[in-house]
């Protein structure tokens, strides 16, 4: 039985996994040690549960396990990733590449950079599917860059970057390749060697793990990444990131991982079917919708769309039911068109009349049939009152819907 509210904001988070639940409540509760201690056996339990998952993470990402550093979600490992190497690199060059359509975590590190250091920055533009492709790296490159950051998959509209491509681009050049994986881990192969990558960011709550814990892969060899570190303290994670570790949570980091990596060929194949079926749906009932995104090159999970004549905020609002975001980051009082549309050209108007739909492992047919319908009636009731579309003659296909 379908029981609204459901649930479709798996770019935001995801529900954690019911084995992920049970492979942490453990160390929750009876094996509470802190895993830097190293005198008793309280102490080495909970080392050997953070080793553990440092071979899950590194198993899943085809790294090394010493290469793998915790930190406290992707955020902190964009900065980590990106702060921390430049210092090691300034004497071979002050030139630092990113895209437009980063996450903020590394697009504010590198603007920040550009403003306020003497670091050289240069934003690359993506394509109208929100693709950058390794033509455009290329083109941004210069003999003094010494690192660039292009992210895996975005996390609006799903667009996959081609990573293998880009980070052989850089290799070539001895240039440090940072990529933000956190939307991708999982769901798309990855592989650190293959792909030549040196520093790798992912988050466990994008996974069906818990909030709080993610993870940087720092390449040891061929090249050796250096890294200093953001803060000063008791020198864990081999001086990467003092602090100490959050034992259940690495574990529920680990296990997700672990079940993502496994699992990954099954789900997308599931994810895309679904996906594919609320747009099919959506598509039959709503005039004037336009895919926002790759339309081959797309997280399985991913499906975000303009509604013409109707406000995205709006939207959303008529359709409290069913959870989605839209295409403005409310992190100001006025909700801004989100950069990752409007570099991907879009207007205002249409960048504000998108929403994200982001299906996950625990969604089903019932939830997405039941999330198309919803959002027929939504838009249909929205656009009575919109004079615009009065005015374009319009009619949503299969007549008028009742609001
Ligand atoms: N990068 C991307 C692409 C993301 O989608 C997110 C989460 N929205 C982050 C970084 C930040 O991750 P965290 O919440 O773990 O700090």
């Amino acid at each position: 039985m379908l029981k609204p509210p459901v649930y479709l904001d798996n770019h935001s988070t995801t529900k954690p996994d019911p084995r992920v639940v049970a492979a942490m409540m453990p160390y929750f509760t009876n094996i509470y040690g802190n895993a830097a201690s190293v005198s008793h056996k309280f102490g080495w339990d909970a080392e050997e549960a953070v080793e553990k998952a440092r071979a899950q993470v590194a198993e899943a990402l085809g790294a090394e396990p010493r290469e793998v550093v915790f930190t406290a979600g992707a955020t902190e490992a964009n900065n980590l990733a990106i702060k921390g190497a430049l210092p090691f690199l300034r004497r071979k060059g002050d030139h630092v590449v990113a895209t437009a359509v980063e996450h903020k975590s590394v697009l504010d590190v590198v603007e920040r950079l550009g403003r306020e250091t003497d670091w050289k920055v240069t934003i690359v533009p993506c394509d109208d599917a929100g693709r950058v492709d390794e033509g455009a790296v290329l083109a941004a490159l210069r003999p003094e860059t010494v690192l660039v950051s292009v992210m895996a998959a975005n996390n609006e509209v799903g667009t996959i970057n081609p990573i293998r491509a880009i980070g052989e681009l850089c290799h070539g050049r001895g240039i440090v390749f940072h990529t933000d994986a956190t939307q991708a881990v999982g769901k798309v192969p990855l592989d650190v060697r293959a792909d030549h990558v040196d520093l790798l960011s992912l988050s466990a709550h994008k996974m069906y793990g818990p909030k709080g814990i993610g993870a940087l892969y720092v390449r040891r060899k061929d090249p050796q990444v250096r890294i200093k570190p953001l803060f000063d303290g008791g020198g864990h994670e081999r001086g990467l990131r003092s602090g100490t570790p959050a034992v259940p949570l690495i574990v529920g980091l680990g296990e997700a991982i672990e079940i993502a990596a496994r699992e990954r060929e099954a789900d997308a194949a599931r994810l895309r079917s679904l996906r594919d079926r609320l747009e099919a749906a959506i598509r039959a009932t709503v005039a004037d919708v336009t895919l926002n995104g790759h339309p081959t090159e797309r997280l399985p999970g991913n499906l975000n769309m303009s509604f013409a004549y109707v406000d995205g905020e709006a939207l959303m609002m008529a359709m409290r039911d069913v959870a989605v975001s839209s295409g403005a980051a409310c992190t100001s009082a006025e909700p801004e068109p989100s950069h990752v549309l409007r570099a991907m050209g879009r207007d205002d108007d249409s960048a504000r009349a998108s929403l994200r739909f982001g299906l996950g492992r625990f969604t089903t047919a019932e939830e997405v049939d039941y999330a198309a319908e919803v959002v027929a009636k939504a838009v249909a009731s929205l656009r009575v009152h919109s004079s615009a579309w009065a005015a374009s003659g319009k009619m949503e296909p299969g007549g008028p819907h009742p609001s």
